[in-house]
């Protein structure tokens, strides 16, 4: 079994944070010098931690498989960044923010870290709007917000729809500093392929450069994942094309517990698949939910009408029309979280109201409030959301509303980590979306990037030295050593064994035969038969992939498809494990749906009796049952209760 101990710091939630920076273990400026760190991912978790280790003085090592740290997944965010600034004066405080993450998470994550979250969500604003980044602002020319779902205040600080890009910009611009300094080094196109442990220590990484084929072997006295979210396991996602499970599914392979892997987020508004051939959905960004209206026709004909395209939803009246969400949820109304509007959706168009040619997809309706605000507001709101629908769909959302549909998007689940962000390998840190903390079940909006930032810039750059004050007498280990040879060795036999394969179907044929059993029995409705099913077809394409993929190419060169196969191998190996936990977890929380555990109104039902707690699956070896650890959740500051949003 594992030990997890949280290292929850004991004292009262809101001094836990401020007591434990004051105590922990610090690094003098003489040792941070010898002290080399690991950073793999340059989204906005790592290019943040990167740059604020380098700043404080540590010798750190920088990862990324693209060609630029600005190519990162984070740059695609849209709709923008929580903290609690109450600037809106409209009752917000660090606990709302707090309660509405706990809240949102379907009380199914550790109350101290998210706490600090919501504390430190402030110092993100302050710091990035010190770096520059341009977020929108008021007439009066103060920073502005707007609503995100499962929040009744504006908390969310924005720039126009490409948040993440700007936020992005200003972590990739402290980076740079950090480079041209020498603190940072920085590794383009290279992929981590292998966790390197030393006496049960985390002690470097294997990378493959992309460019050369080679194999390379790092040490730092610590190594921490960045490395995103692993919704492509699903092969249609929001997500960037590249984004994979694979450096935090090497290092569950090597005692890294992973945390609630089925808590998948799939969200309410996104472009709806449209064809067998598609390799991407588009996210439409939530914040369109705070002028667009989401609805279907009342009456089934119109519905079938609209399909067939006898229909124009603009000829819809509006007796005729069912605002859904408004009608079940009025408090929220559209702004209800992802999980619970994405239900919303699914069960209307199971219901036979669906619209769009397949009659799986909703209205996102912005008339009232172009009549209401003018068509220059929205546009200076959502341009370019609106120029993006219009280039995929070819229709004009001014004129129509758009059509949405849910899909996968984040993943709460990842590698388990304590209050420190360390896994339960010693020296292994965690954080951004590779890790499991703080978003529960559901994550609500403009929490990731806000997560993301708070774990770089303010919480592991002192965590971490916690730990790395007692490194100070460990020297810079050679890589000669034997661990590292083992773990290159390995790395090269697992390609070689890949690509002499030499089969007869792509390495996509096989993602999306895995997208396919996932979605369909992993997705937004499971059931105990359901995933049986699927994960018996996992082990089936996972079986056909080993025997028949064809990866051209050579190893000791560029070659895409075979970085590609050795995420779809892992993902071929994880669609398993998170069909699994959602097997065991007999209730239906956030956006984990059990079909059988429902309220009569359809609602997702905790059993908190038997299920309040952290699932952390370990690793015990090839073709053995993962074991299952618990990580009890104990609420002593949040009354747990049935979520409700009417
Ligand atoms: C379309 C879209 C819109 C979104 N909008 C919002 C929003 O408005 N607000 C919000 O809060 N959240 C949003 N999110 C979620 C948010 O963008 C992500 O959760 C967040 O950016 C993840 O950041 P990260 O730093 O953890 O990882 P990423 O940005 O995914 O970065 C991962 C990094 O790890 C590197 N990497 C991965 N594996 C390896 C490896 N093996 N070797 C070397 N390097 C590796 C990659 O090169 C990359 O640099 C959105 C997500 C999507 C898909």
């Amino acid at each position: 079994m594992a030990e997890l101990n949280p290292k929850i710091p004991s004292g009262r939630l809101t001094d836990k944070w401020l007591d434990y920076k004051s105590h922990i273990n610090l690094v003098n400026p003489a040792n941070k010098r010898k002290l080399d760190i690991i950073v793999v991912g340059t989204g906005l978790a790592g290019a943040s931690a990167a740059a604020s280790l380098g700043e404080l003085g540590f010798n750190v090592k920088v990862f990324c498989y693209q060609d630029s740290p600005r190519r990162a997944h984070s740059i695609a965010a849209q709709g923008g960044i929580n903290a609690a600034k109450n600037y809106q004066n409209d009752g917000d405080s660090i606990y709302r923010l707090f309660y509405d993450t706990i809240k949102g998470g379907d009380y199914r994550s550790r109350e101290a870290n998210v706490y600090r979250l919501a504390e430190v969500s402030n110092n993100i604003i302050d710091q990035c709007v010190a770096q520059g980044v341009p977020f929108a602002r008021d007439y009066g020319g103060l920073l502005d917000n707007r609503s995100f779902g499962g929040a009744l205040v504006s908390r969310t600080f924005f720039a126009r729809g490409q948040t993440g890009q700007q936020l992005l910009l200003g972590a990739y611009g402290a980076l740079s500093r950090q480079i041209h300094k020498g603190s940072v080094t920085m590794y383009n196109r290279h992929e981590m392929q292998e966790l390197v442990m030393i006496d049960g220590k985390a002690r470097g990484i294997i990378a493959r450069n992309l460019i050369t084929g080679e194999l390379e072997r790092h040490f730092g006295h610590a190594v921490v994942l960045a490395t995103g979210g692993y919704g492509n396991v699903f092969f249609l996602s929001t997500n960037a094309m590249g984004s994979n499970t694979s450096a935090i599914w090497k290092a569950y392979k090597k005692g890294a517990c992973f945390a609630n892997p089925c808590f998948t987020q799939i969200h309410p508004t996104c472009i709806p698949v449209h064809g067998e051939s598609q390799s991407k959905l588009t996210l439409m960004s939530e914040s369109l939910r705070n002028d667009g209206r989401i609805w279907v026709p009342k009456n089934k004909n119109d519905a079938e009408q609209i399909r067939k395209k006898q229909l124009n939803p603009n000829d819809i009246p509006e007796e005729n029309r069912d605002y859904y969400l408004e009608r079940r949820y009025p408090a929220y109304g559209n702004l209800v979280p992802r999980d619970v509007a994405s239900r919303a959706a699914k069960e209307r168009c199971d219901a036979g109201y669906g619209v769009g040619e397949t009659g799986f997809a909703v209205y996102l309706d912005f008339k009232e409030s172009i009549q209401r605000l003018g068509k220059n507001v929205i546009e200076e709101r959502y341009g370019n959301l609106f120029q993006m629908y219009e280039k995929i769909v070819d229709e004009n959302p001014y004129a129509n509303p758009m059509m949405i549909y849910p899909a996968v998007h984040y993943t709460m689940g990842g590698l388990w980590v304590d209050y420190e962000l360390m896994s339960n390998i010693t020296g292994l840190f965690v954080i951004g979306e590779a890790n499991f903390s703080d978003h529960g079940a559901n994550r609500l909006g403009a929490s990731a990037l806000m997560q993301g930032l708070a774990d770089g810039y303010f919480v592991l750059p002192y965590s971490i030295q916690n730990y790395l004050a007692n490194e100070i007498h460990t020297p810079r280990l050679s890589t000669d050593l034997s661990e590292f040879v083992e773990a290159e060795n390995d790395v090269k036999s697992h390609l070689e064994k890949l690509l002499n394969i030499r089969g007869s179907h792509t390495v996509d044929h096989f993602h999306k035969e895995l997208g396919k059993a996932m979605w369909e029995h992993v997705g937004m409705g499971r059931t105990a038969s359901g995933l049986k099913q699927g994960i018996e077809k996992i082990i089936k394409i996972r079986e056909a992939f080993l025997n028949d993929v064809k990866i051209p190419g050579e190893l000791n060169a560029i070659n895409t498809e075979l970085e590609k196969a050795g995420r779809v191998a892992d993902f071929l190996e994880l669609g398993e494990l998170l069909a699994k936990d959602a097997l065991h977890r007999n209730e239906s929380c956030g956006g984990h749906f059990r079909e059988e555990y429902q309220t009569p109104e359809g609602e997702a039902l905790r059993n908190d009796d038997d299920f309040m707690y952290t699932a952390a699956w370990e690793y015990q070896g090839k073709g053995k049952e993962p074991l299952l650890n618990k990580e009890p959740l104990i609420y002593e500051n949040i009354e747990v209760k049935q979520r409700n949003y009417k």
